[in-house]
């Protein structure tokens, strides 16, 4: 497969939908973004990498994140021989059929949120990882820093500064979950590490070479393992089935791969045993979902045939 081939003719399909679609402004630090960036990188399993467009501009990753936190939640449980058990009793792995943020749910269900990569999800696993390491959002980001090669990754102060001062419905489900028992740390100490993580900043070349696990069925970079290859396929699985807000079904109609998007306009997407790819452009459609990034991928999978399906 010539990947740059491939991918140079996935931006120029995408590139006329970028600046289509509305860049997130729920913060305003976003909201500064221009619409009409574009970026596409895949790195194969060998971890070499390709790109084009501005594949190698850092970008607010958001809910992103919550594929990686659930994944150094899995690890983690290795060592403290927890196994990935523990988390799936207090957090499900169902479409929730409603928006990211949504509370409605939480009350009929018991606290227990549908899945990891809803808002109230992914809290949980964020919790969870405050309990295992003591520091949640470090932890993260050293792993990304590992995972992708690139020792510069960082914060951004002001994306988290924003979304704490923006985070009533946030605080909301994690107070709403701890009234079911089902936080281990203070809400505060908990959105705190949520606001950071989402406000990590990577490229797509960082994202892909990250997320390289997913399609080595576990295995790092450098062959060591991370998660069993059953733990892949479950993280992978639950991306395909509720990786993007509420289009799961249309995105895996479209393009067939497990994905996770997220509000910053990144998409991360798995071609097990082959790739990871990620696709970046602002412009989000009403669902949330990258409107260049979506077209992006599903011209790859139309190229390649490479759906899972
Ligand atoms: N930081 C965002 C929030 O919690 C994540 C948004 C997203 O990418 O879905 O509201």
């Amino acid at each position: 497969m010539d990947y740059q081939a491939v991918i140079e003719e996935v931006a120029a399909h995408a590139r006329p939908y970028a600046g289509q679609g509305q860049v997130a402004d729920y913060i305003p630090a976003l909201e500064r973004v221009s619409a009409d960036r574009f970026g596409i990188a895949v790195a194969d399993i060998d971890g070499k990498v390709y790109g084009a467009g501005d594949w190698e501009v850092p970008f607010s990753v958001q809910s992103i994140s919550k594929t990686f936190s659930l994944a150094l939640v899995m690890a983690q449980g290795h060592s403290s021989h927890s196994g990935d058990d523990e988390i799936w009793r207090r957090v499900g792995r169902e479409p929730s059929g409603t928006p990211f943020n949504s509370l409605v749910q939480l009350e009929a269900e018991n606290g227990i949120p549908r899945n990891p990569f809803i808002n109230a999800g992914a809290l949980v696993v964020t919790d969870r990882l405050l309990t295992l390491t003591g520091d949640a959002s470090t932890a993260l980001l050293h792993f990304l820093r590992e995972e992708s090669g690139n020792p510069d990754l960082a914060f951004d102060q002001a994306v988290a500064d924003s979304e704490a001062d923006h985070g009533d419905r946030n605080a909301a489900l994690a107070h709403f979950m701890a009234s079911f028992g089902n936080l281990e740390n203070p809400v505060p100490s908990v959105i705190e590490h949520y606001f950071w993580q989402c406000s990590i900043e990577m490229s797509c070349r960082d994202l892909a070479v990250a997320g390289g696990f997913l399609a080595r069925h576990g295995l790092r970079a450098d062959g060591s393992r991370l998660l069993e290859a059953r733990e892949a396929k479950r993280i992978n699985a639950v991306m395909l089935t509720c990786g993007t807000y509420d289009a799961a079904g249309e995105f895996a109609y479209r393009v067939g791969l497990p994905a996770k998007s997220g509000v910053g306009g990144g998409i991360v997407a798995v071609v097990p045993g082959r790739c990871t790819l990620c696709v970046w452009s602002p412009g989000l459609d009403a669902r949330g979902n990258s409107v260049a990034g979506a077209a992006a991928l599903d011209h790859f999978t139309t190229l390649t045939g490479w759906s899972v399906f």
